[in-house]
């Protein structure tokens, strides 16, 4: 029996990497056992019939499991946004980034078009990304165009397994193309799987880009908190989730209670004014939302 990991899953195969090479597989009873799914991204045991195929025997704990793409154990979400058309939100950025959290993937702030920025777009944007640098998040900008950035920017793809996400326009498909220029990106099917609608199998594969993995779909194509609860939210932002602790009431919500150390840290500038806006306004959002079960 060898261990292996899926990469790619098209109607009933699984296509396992090993280090006894690729092979198609099958899932077979015992996964049924388990009552789970095969994803890609699952780290998996199986059986090799011949050099080339083989059955999925059993698939081992996830550290994450997205629904929308439906992936396994991603390490990273590399977050594309666009300085320019579509221009730069950090309300959008927010609501990446607790879908990001909630998983317990690492994301990393890729910010293209820096060509396109005139001069205060630029100092509006280095301050922004000095707040999201103090939360501890990897922020930074790059031009496909002139080249600026692009080496910072590949240096997050080795040895990875990492989800593209982003608007459509925003560049993620020049980002592939300028970081692993080798890839065929129409024959792999990415720019269609990033936004222009060439897709025409549903399926879910990963592209070897440099020496890691990137999903060829975009992360997060759903945007709804779906099972992030209001009482949780705060555990989704870093910053806060550090100070928590030190509020009067346990469970507070940092909203109007008295004794709380998340608004005491806005007040004082530790926490980024805009961040706690936010936090209030997805708290508010998943409140007034129903559950669903
Ligand atoms: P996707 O939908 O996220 O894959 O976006 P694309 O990679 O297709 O890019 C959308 C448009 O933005 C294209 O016209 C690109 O040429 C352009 N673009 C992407 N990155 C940059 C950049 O860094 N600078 C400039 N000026 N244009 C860019
Ligand atoms: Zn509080």
């Amino acid at each position: 029996m060898a261990t292996g990991r899926i990469v790619k899953a098209v109607s009933g195969f699984y296509y396992v990497d090993s280090e006894e090479g690729y092979f198609q597989c099958r899932g077979r009873g015992l996964f049924r056992k388990q009552k789970i799914k095969p994803l890609v991204g699952d780290f998996v045991r199986f059986e090799a019939e011949n050099h080339t195929d083989g059955y999925v025997l059993e698939i081992k704990e996830r550290s994450n499991e997205l629904v929308r793409p439906p992936v396994a154990n991603i390490d990273q979400a590399l977050l594309i946004f666009s300085a320019v058309e579509p221009g730069f939100s950090t309300w959008l950025l927010d609501r990446f980034l607790v879908h990001v959290e909630n998983e317990e993937i690492q994301p990393v702030i890729l910010v293209s078009k820096w060509d396109k920025a005139d001069e205060a777009k630029k100092e509006t944007l280095r301050a922004i990304q000095k707040d999201y640098e103090g939360i501890g998040y990897p922020f930074h900008f790059y031009s496909t165009k002139t080249g600026e950035g692009i080496e910072e920017a590949a240096a997050y793809f080795p040895e990875k397994y990492s989800l593209l996400s982003g608007q459509s326009g925003v560049g993620k498909s020049s980002l592939l193309n300028a970081v692993a220029p080798d890839l065929d990106l129409e024959t792999a099917n990415i720019s269609g799987a990033l936004g222009r609608g060439k897709h025409t199998t549903r399926h879910v594969e990963f592209l070897r880009v440099n020496n890691g993995w990137v999903a060829d779909t975009p992360g997060f194509s759903s945007l709804d908190f779906g099972s992030i609860t209001a009482e949780d939210l705060d555990i989704c932002f870093p910053e806060m989730r550090a100070r928590m602790p030190d509020c009067k009431f346990r469970g507070c919500s940092h909203r109007q209670e008295p004794g709380c150390a998340i608004r005491l840290d806005v007040e004082e500038g530790r926490i980024p004014s805009h961040r706690y806006e936010h936090y209030k306004q997805f708290h508010e959002e998943i409140s007034s939302t129903p559950r669903r079960y």
